[in-house]
């Protein structure tokens, strides 16, 4: 990996306003996968407020499979976002589909999310690049992690060093989940450099029942975080209904989270290598 020059010479943890990405904290951000109206979004994010998440996730362009699937509300979900950043405080992280809304998503989110289905598209990379917005770089489902590293490369060579890698599972022959989460890139980026790494186990199995194990595995693994769905009433989802945990479980499981967390760290698990 010769090329990863200047993600080796990372030395400090990203922090965002007061939250720092380190192993003393694990950043949990959580929400639709898209916007659907905001009474629900606003009730999710005021929720998850009074539970000490401080990242709410929805997407307001949605890139779907299928043309015919919801496509996301586009430019009004973006200001019904930051309408409830203003109200609540939340944090906010959504994606970016094209290079052409970046102004808007400049003014409106924390984080842009640059999707699996966009970690080569260098033209916007290197446009992230040359801004100072934290950038969240999901995993291509499928590319390599060197090819992902390199990724990263493309946004700090612009000057921008605030990046949040994110594994969400690749492409294998495996049928009984969605994509096959690689837990083993967890350790690999955090040998490699001082990003932080969070998992989307959602993205990853496909399937609500697999969304604690994997959760839990990714801390155990040392991810820095977790990017979670979670809908109000999943079965009425418009966009990933399989994936997402209703807000009780998901409550439920982040305590479960920060319990294992905690333990880690009492127990200097992790901090050695
Ligand atoms: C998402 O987070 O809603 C999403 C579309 O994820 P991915 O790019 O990982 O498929
Ligand atoms: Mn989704």
């Amino acid at each position: 990996m010769n090329d990863l020059k200047l993600l080796t010479k990372i030395k400090k943890p990203l922090t965002i306003d007061n939250i720092t990405f380190d192993n003393n904290n694990l950043v949990v951000i959580a929400g639709p996968c898209a916007i659907e109206d905001y009474d629900s979004l606003f009730q999710m994010a005021t929720l998850l407020k009074e539970n000490g998440i401080h990242f709410m996730r929805a997407g307001a362009y949605k890139p779907r499979t299928s043309p015919y699937s919801f496509q996301g509300l586009g430019e009004q979900g973006l200001k019904m976002l930051a309408n409830i950043k203003e109200k609540t405080k939340i944090k906010i992280v959504t994606e970016i589909t094209d290079i052409s809304d970046l102004p808007l998503y400049l003014d409106y989110v924390d984080i842009i999310q640059v999707g699996a289905r966009n970690m080569q598209n260098f033209s916007l990379l290197k446009a992230l690049g040359k801004t100072n917005k934290p950038i969240l770089l999901k995993r291509g489902f499928g590319n390599t992690i060197e090819e992902w590293l390199l990724a990263a490369e493309y946004i700090l060579l612009g000057g921008n060093q605030n990046i949040i890698m994110c594994e969400r599972g690749i492409k294998s022959f495996e049928t009984s989940t969605r994509n096959t989460l690689d837990i083993s890139s967890v350790p690999i980026i955090k040998q490699l450099t001082a990003l932080p790494v969070i998992v989307d186990p959602s993205h990853a199995a496909g399937r609500s029942d697999l969304i604690a194990s994997l959760s839990l595995a990714a801390v155990a693994a040392g991810a820095n975080g977790l990017l979670i769905e979670v809908h109000p009433n999943p079965r009425e989802a418009l966009s990933d209904k399989e994936q997402a945990l209703g807000t009780n479980e998901f409550l439920q499981l982040n305590n479960q989270l920060q319990g294992l967390k905690s333990y880690l760290n009492a127990n200097n698990i992790h901090n050695n290598f």
